[in-house]
């Protein structure tokens, strides 16, 4: 537990707090918008829905960990149940269980921005001191050759054996045991993520911070924002108290699911439609190579290698795929493999000589999201034909690298199953299988339902992360973005959060 943060469970009665701002979330974006606020000797408060975890309660096990670490226990879904999106509850939201890559948005995406959606002051340049700073904060290094496990070298001989562009991750980790654990919460505190980092030191510099404290809804008299009203829950999650917080700026960082959730729940003004639009999340796919030699997959840093022979960040590209490992533990591995009964028993068995690799679509498809009659948040999104097919190329390129790193045998677990053991089967695929619903989708990187920009016609919050009908409400977290970026966010949010976080302090000040 880190010291200073209070959790919502042992509150005793309602709480009526009176600050300079609040952040909602606290995750890659609240934790730094509420760092620096705190550090500009503002007083406020960040009310965090989930539990505040210690390194020693993470055990490991997915049956613990996904309630205690994901919205909806790891089960949330798009309306349509074709996509899954992982998504991280707690005082350091989904940077406590990702994989802990680093990589700055792209120049050519932050170029699209500017150009195509009007976002001023977010060139490569004006960005970099922010990308160094939030770097060095994380530690961030290469991840080193020798801290590459065997399932992220069959990639690497992959992408050797063809030709294809590929090479070494950068991460944010120091003392790493290579447990392999990443995606359940690092039990040895190597994670060098908002949990352990950022959020003490917010909470040294002064800030307040209350777990187990979901906000219900802003409150607003239509022109400016005026604070939130919350509830502490107990530990099952049942309402223990009322907390309102009054506050002429709030900062949304409650993802881009949760924070357009939000605002839509509170009425917050949306004249032109475009709250909750843009929604992007890099879908992606899994093929699974069985080799003769043991993988051991679940062993050592996950992802360590990227293969970007298919990505491009060019507007208007036809090479938007992502390729880097994606190996699962015994549960999720169970759920992706295909098959019943002893097809299925026989799939497990060589779990330990399994490679897998995931191809995430840089995607284009737009969807949004909407909130059900409790206010909860609906993923509406529809994979484009254009996305469809990207998916299809990934996954035929993850299946050419591993047959190119020896596997004996490739299988796509679509339905029916596609397995193939030679590059000339693999040709003969009829990739219109590829498709939702038949190929069982993942998403981790939820993203641009509150765009930032100028033209209030097409985005939500200006360039400062402001909203453009509220004023002191602040936007910062994924949501900001008005497109994907074709790689991992965290960063990227992180740095988006202290660029801003100058507007924000100002408005705080009362100017
Ligand atoms: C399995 C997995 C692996 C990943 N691996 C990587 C990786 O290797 N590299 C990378 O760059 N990215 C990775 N990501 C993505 C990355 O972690 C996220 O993009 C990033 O953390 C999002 O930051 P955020 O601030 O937008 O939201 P989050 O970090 O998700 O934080 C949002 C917080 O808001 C809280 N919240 C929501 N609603 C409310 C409410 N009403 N009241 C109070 N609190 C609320 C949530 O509980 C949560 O803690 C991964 C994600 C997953 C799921
Ligand atoms: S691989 Fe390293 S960072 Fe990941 S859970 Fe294990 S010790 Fe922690």
């Amino acid at each position: 537990m880190i010291a200073g943060v209070v959790r919502g469970r042992e509150v005793t009665g309602d709480l009526v707090l009176e600050v300079d701002a609040v952040v909602v979330g606290t995750g890659a974006g609240g934790s730094v918008a509420l760092r620096e606020l705190a550090r500009a000797g503002l007083n406020v408060v960040a009310l965090e829905e989930g539990p505040c975890s210690t390194s020693g309660e993470l055990t490991q096990r997915e049956d613990e960990m996904l309630p205690l670490l994901f919205q909806d226990a790891g089960a949330r879904m798009t309306q349509d149940l074709a996509i899954r999106v992982l998504q991280g509850r707690g005082v350091g939201g989904s940077t406590v269980h990702n994989t802990n890559l680093c990589k700055r948005t792209p120049d050519e995406i932050l170029d699209l921005w500017a150009r195509r959606y009007g976002v001023l002051g977010a060139a490569p340049g004006d960005l970099r001191p922010a990308f160094e700073a939030i770097e060095r904060d994380l530690s961030v290094s290469e991840i080193d050759a020798p801290m590459r496990n065997a399932n992220n070298d069959a990639l690497r001989a992959g992408c050797e054996a063809l030709g294809w562009r590929g090479g070494p991750l950068k991460h944010n980790r120091v003392g790493c045991q290579q447990s392999g654990f990443c995606e359940l919460g690092c039990a040895y505190d190597a994670k060098q993520n908002a949990l352990k980092i950022v959020v003490p030191q917010a909470v040294i510099a002064g800030a307040r911070v209350y777990s187990d404290v979901t906000v219900l809804r802003l409150s607003h008299d239509g022109a400016r924002v005026t604070g939130v009203h919350a509830e502490a829950r107990d530990a099952a999650g049942l309402p223990r108290a009322r907390v309102e917080v009054l506050a002429p700026v709030v900062v949304l960082a409650a993802s881009a699911v949760g924070s357009p959730a939000l605002a839509r729940r509170s009425g917050v003004p949306d004249p032109y439609g475009q709250l909750g639009r843009g929604l992007r999340m890099h879908p992606g796919a899994i093929a699974a190579g069985r080799f003769d030699r043991e993988i051991a997959g679940w062993r050592g840093i996950p992802q360590s290698y990227e293969c970007t022979e298919h990505l491009s960040h060019e507007e208007g590209s036809d090479e938007r795929v992502w390729i880097v490992p994606a190996f699962a533990h015994p549960i999720g591995a169970a759920a992706t493999l295909p098959g019943f009964g002893a097809a299925h028993m026989a799939g497990m068995r060589a779990y330990s000589n399994l490679a897998v690799l995931t191809a995430m679509v840089h995607d284009e498809t737009s969807g949004e999201v909407a909130v059900d009659d409790d206010g909860g948040p609906v993923l509406r999104y529809a994979m484009s034909e254009a996305d469809r097919r990207q998916l299809a190329k990934g996954l035929v390129a993850c299946a050419r690298l591993l047959l190119a790193a020896g596997a004996r045998e490739v299988t796509i677990p679509a339905v029916p199953a596609l397995r193939v053991r030679t590059v000339a089967e693999l040709e003969r695929l009829d990739l219109a299988v590829i498709r939702p619903h038949s190929v069982p989708m993942t998403a981790v990187h939820p993203m641009g339902t509150m765009r930032m920009g100028e033209d209030p016609h097409k985005s939500v919050v200006r360039s400062t992360g402001e909203h453009h009908q509220l004023r002191g409400l602040f936007v910062a977290d994924g949501s900001l973005f008005p497109t994907s970026i074709g790689g991992p966010p965290q960063i990227s949010i992180y740095a988006f959060a202290l660029h801003l976080a100058p507007h924000v302090v100002e408005r705080a000040r009362g100017r």
